[in-house]
């Protein structure tokens, strides 16, 4: 018994990092089952586990902050294409004057 409490308080750092994805469900199973193990031993990670989840609560009330994400991601995704496209439309003529040039030569 006494083993186990020892297991689980030496990996408390590293289910303390997992505790908002364990918040938000997008833990594997595998990882899930560690968090939920423990849990039960440790208050510290029961009482950060709160708080993530009161964090999730309070930004599932504020859409508007995942819009604006959304949106500043689809903005430089568009800008990242325009940018190839620019440097693709810039390319061609540059090759096509250098085989010109290296033609007449
Ligand atoms: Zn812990």
């Amino acid at each position: 018994m006494g083993r186990n409490v020892n297991l689980s308080l030496v990996c408390h750092d590293e289910i303390w990092l997992l505790l908002p994805w364990y918040a938000n469900q997008s833990l594997l199973d595998q990882e899930r089952e560690l968090v939920e193990e423990h849990l039960k031993v440790c208050v510290a990670c029961r009482g950060g586990l709160t708080v993530q989840q009161n964090l999730l609560e309070n930004m599932r009330d504020s859409t508007m902050i995942e819009l604006c994400e959304y949106v500043q991601f689809a903005n430089l995704v568009e800008k990242i294409r325009y940018t190839a496209d620019a440097e693709e439309r810039l390319r061609r003529p540059v090759r096509d004057i250098v085989q010109v040039k290296t033609g007449s030569v």
